[in-house]
């Protein structure tokens, strides 16, 4: 027999359901999760523009041989363009991400220095409020709220800034906790919003990941493993789901 309806229609039914996901998540994949990385926050955002569209071994890779190949960031951004390209070569469409990079550096630099060259460094942002962290950062061209999220929160700064990617996005639409045509981008402020505000950068990464974790492992793009998926019996998506195959 079909599960009753799942309502997610209110702010505050949406809230209870994020804090169940997480306590159910990260218990099913073993939180509290080790961060990856304690990269400064400009080595960071390179990383995470090197990573766009691009396997994670790949922008790997491409980040580990830039820094081998120039010293410092200053370098990076005043070097021949295509010197940079080949660097990163193994990450997808070097020929676009090098200029970006280097504009981003020049643009960092730019808003950060008096000298003609100042150094490039986003350590100050650090003791920004979270809101105007991000603002900076997403008024660079081509930083978005992911972007901006994982400098804050993947860096050594470790502030509680949510990324929301692909798969976190996807099993939180299926959740209920946004509507289906709610983007990427728009997703960012709306999850952000069914968190408790007092959570640490751990518990917005246990949540992050748990998300994730769960998009890869059951919560499959074309084909979810509702049937044995510990959030079966509080999803929209998956009960709608079984309703109909047993309909069928
Ligand atoms: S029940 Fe299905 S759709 Fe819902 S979270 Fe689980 S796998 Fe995804």
């Amino acid at each position: 027999m079909p599960a009753a309806a799942v309502s997610t229609d209110s702010f505050t039914a949406r809230q209870q359901q994020a804090l169940l996901a997480h306590t159910r998540l990260c218990a099913e994949y073993g939180a509290p999760f080790l961060f990856f990385s304690d990269k400064d926050p400009l080595s960071e955002l390179m990383s995470a523009l090197l990573s766009h569209r691009t396997k994670n071994a790949d922008s790997h890779r491409a980040y580990e041989r830039l820094r081998a190949t120039f010293s410092t960031w200053e370098a990076v951004r005043d070097a021949p363009t295509l010197d940079v390209q080949r660097a990163i070569s193994a990450c997808t469409w070097p020929e676009q991400k090098a200029p970006r990079l280097q504009s981003v550096l020049r643009e960092v630099s730019r808003r950060c220095g008096d000298d003609e060259r100042p150094p490039c460094s986003l350590d100050f942002l650090g003791e920004l409020p979270i809101a105007e962290a991000r603002a900076w950062l997403e008024s660079i061209s081509g930083i978005g709220p992911k972007t901006s999220a994982a400098v804050l929160l993947f860096s050594c700064l470790r502030r509680p800034a949510m990324p929301v990617d692909s798969h976190h996005h996807r099993v939180a639409q299926r959740l209920g906790l946004i509507g289906p045509k709610v983007g990427e981008g728009p997703a960012h402020a709306l999850l952000a919003a069914l968190l408790p505000p007092d959570w640490t950068a751990q518990q917005v990464y246990d949540h992050h990941e748990a998300l994730m974790f769960h998009g890869q492992k059951c919560c499959f793009f074309h084909a979810p493993a509702c049937s044995r998926c510990i959030m079966l019996d509080v999803c929209p998506f998956g009960q709608a789901r079984i309703s109909k195959a047993i309909d069928a």
